[in-house]
Parts: C-alpha cells; structure tokens; sequence
C-alpha cells in the first residue's frame, strides 16, 4: 500500500498510520510510576488522578478558599472540591481536565453527570492481579521508565528489601537513576552518605569524589537503570565552577561514560515560583541552549539524553541534535504536552531531524495516565505524520505502510534502544 493523494483520501491515511501508531509498543522513557510492589509511592485511582498537581494548580485560580484553607483537607475532600470545580461547574476543556475524560472514557466509565462518588465506586478492581497490565495496555505502552531516586530514604529500603520480586505485569518497569538530590542539593547529602557507608565529605575531596562515583555505580547496577537522569533549572550554566558543575564533571559524566549509560538532562524548570502552590508552585524558563552544545562538544563521549521545558528553546534544541549524534532529543514535557504544542514540535523535528528524536513521553505520575497522555499524543503524532507523508508523495516519494511502521518503531521505540546501546 502506498500513499497516492488522488486514489486514498485524507481519512483513510490517517486510519492507516493511527493503526500503525497504536499497533506499536512505545517505551514510555520518562515516567513518575512505580510498579505496585513500591507501595504508596505507586499512584493510582480517581482520587490520585484528580488530586494531580497540574489539576490543583486550574483549580486554585478560581476556587474560593485560601491556599492553607485547600492544603489542610484530606486528600479525598481535595478531590472532591477539584471535580467539583472543574467538571460540575466549568466545561473541562484543558488539556488535563479532558485527560480525566479520556481516562474515563477508556475505563469504561462514562464522566459527564456522573458524581464522583458514582465514579469512585464504579472503577475496575485495582487490587485485582494483572490491573497494571490492562492499564499499560490500555495506553500502548509496552515497557515504562520509572524515576528512581536512591537518595529517597523509602525508596532506597524497596531497593534494599524486594527488589528481586516483581510481579507478573512489573517487569515492564524499567529504572532511571535520579540524581536531582546529588546535583542540585548536595549540601544535605554527606550526612546520609556517611550513615550509608560512604566516605563523603562536604569538600569535593579526592576521596569523596571516589565515593560518589562508586555511589551512583553501584545503585545503577542494583536499579539495572537504563540511563541516569537529572533535572535542571532554567538558569543552569556549565561549567560555572558551582558545586553541580563540578559534580557533574568528576563524578556522572565520568560513570555515565564508563558505564556507556546515556545522561537525561530535562533543562528549564523554575522550582517553586508560587511556594504556596507545594507541588503545583513550580514554572517555566528559557534556558541557555549553549549549556548543552558545551556538553556534547566536551564530552563526545558521553551521551545526552535532552528535553527542555520552555516552547523558545525547542528550535534551537532541534538544531543543535543536528549537530551532534550523541545528542538525543526527546519528549514535549509538561507544560509543553498539549495538542497544539506537541502537534508544532512534533512537525518541526521531523523537518530538521528525519526520524532520528523520541517525539514523547508521558511523565505520568499516576498509573492511569498514561492512557490520556499517550491517546492524545498518538493521535497528534499520527496528524503530523500524514500531513508529512503526503508532502513527500507529492514530492515524488510513494509511502508504504511498512515505511510507516519503521518510522513509528523508530520513533516510539527503536531510537531509545540505539542510543542507549550507542558506542561512542
Ligand atoms: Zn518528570
């Protein structure tokens, strides 16, 4: 089957490339999910879902309370006054107020004149074995990378106790090594360090730099991480002779390349703009794309994994991944993953970099998210694939279906794979 513009409408190319999009099973390469053997910091249910930090900040513009009166109810009343806010008296019509709709949708569960209790008490088992499985199922997403913070003194005892007992379904979680504590907060990190049996002083000593390197060796070994992973805010500046730089330089630069383990830098985000807001206070800045083209021109060795938040340094990024293969870009994050957004990025990387960039990941927090991120992202993608497609028939290029499918697994799954296997 080839894409002929005069013999195939419009409608039937893109149901051809949106099967295709959801026939292939994406690695979902930064995600906030963990499998249920990690407890409470697995994330999942209605209450989870409405009580996520981009619906509570949509909901303190407008609700009639102060921001203490909202954080000091329960987590299940915080959910109440969010549906009540959003779906009852306003049409939901943002981008992650219609992903509760989608959700929904999917589950089964139809949201509009529903009350939330109704709601609360129509969704499918969560205890039930193989529910994680549907759910990822459900999005198309055949494996998910967790962030895994060894620094997080709950999660570092999941590491040390159960490791070794996933679950049927839990085999699909991958890990990522975080190492925002490290990098933008070492100053409380010795203390722990050393009750941890690590010789780490607050000096950047010999010894200390050492013990850092065979820190983050030994628990990306333990997590089996599949790269190492930091994010940084819009003023992040390198080399600046800072703590982070040096840090950076010694220490995960040199055990990243050791260990051929590629280095996610997610650049641009301005923490805690609105203190007020807890979770939901955290913004948006542009930051300096010659940050990174230092990286990737100093250390031609070591591989970069790259997002960035603000919608200004998206062309630069794509330009400079022109530029160096050990530069991957990747995903159209947070307050970039909106249709109109997603849609833009998606349709400028293709021009500047064929199909050689990861076009997203969810950054779910809670488990059922992924459904919504990955059905409105998909269906952007496959937009924008169509339109390119047909560009390039007229131009004198027939498509084949078995193209498409290579682009798509390239594109969802293939170039995660060989970059993080890249010999460099
Ligand atoms: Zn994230």
């Amino acid at each position: 089957m080839t894409f002929v513009p005069e013999q195939s409408g419009k409608n039937a190319w893109l149901e051809k490339v949106r099967e295709i999009v959801w026939q292939t099973p994406v690695v979902d390469m930064h995600t906030h999910l963990f499998p249920r053997r990690f407890g409470k910091l697995s994330l999942t249910g209605m209450d989870d879902l409405l009580t996520y930090h981009y619906l509570i900040a949509e909901t303190l513009r407008v609700l009639p309370m102060t921001y203490d009166e909202y954080w000091s109810l329960s987590k299940e009343r915080r959910a109440d006054l969010i549906w009540q806010t959003l779906f009852v008296e306003r049409t939901p019509i943002s981008e992650a107020a219609r992903g509760v709709v989608t959700i929904l949708r999917r589950l089964g569960l139809e949201a509009k004149g529903r009350s939330l209790a109704e709601l609360r008490a129509n969704w499918p088992d969560r205890s039930e074995a193989g529910y994680t499985e549907r759910i990822l199922d459900l999005a198309g997403v055949g494996q998910a990378v967790m962030t895994n913070d060894p620094f997080d003194p709950e999660e570092r005892e999941i590491w040390l106790s159960s490791v070794s007992t996933a679950r049927p379904g839990e085999n699909r979680f991958l890990a990522a090594l975080r190492l925002d504590a490290l990098l933008n907060d070492y100053g409380s990190l010795p203390v722990r360090l050393n009750n941890w049996g690590y010789r780490a002083d607050s000096v950047l000593t010999e010894e200390t730099v050492a013990e850092l390197g065979r820190f983050i060796k030994e628990w990306t070994e333990r997590m089996r991480a599949v790269y190492v992973a930091v994010s940084l805010p819009d003023t992040f500046s390198f080399p600046d002779g800072s703590t982070r730089s040096i840090l950076l330089e010694r220490v995960v630069l040199p055990v990243c390349r050791d260990m051929g383990l590629p280095l996610a830098l997610m650049i641009g985000v301005k923490r805690g703009v609105n203190p007020a807001l807890l979770e939901a206070g955290d913004s948006v800045g542009k930051a300096d794309i010659r940050v990174v083209e230092r990286l990737c021109a100093d250390f031609p060795h070591n591989k970069f994994m790259v997002t960035m938040l603000s919608r200004e340094n998206q062309h630069e990024l794509a330009v400079t991944a022109r530029k160096f293969r050990n530069l991957m870009v990747f995903g159209s994050w947070w307050f970039l993953n909106n249709p109109s957004l997603v849609g833009e990025i998606t349709r400028m990387r293709l021009e500047l970099l064929g199909t050689s960039f990861i076009p997203q990941h969810s950054d779910a927090r809670i488990l059922e998210q992924v459904i919504y991120k990955w059905a409105h992202a998909k269906e952007v993608i496959a937009q924008v694939l169509v339109e390119k497609y047909r560009d390039l028939s007229e131009a004198g290029w027939p498509v084949s279906a078995a193209d498409i499918r290579r682009d798509v697994e390239s594109l969802f799954e293939g170039n995660f794979w060989r970059f993080k296997n890249l010999k460099l």
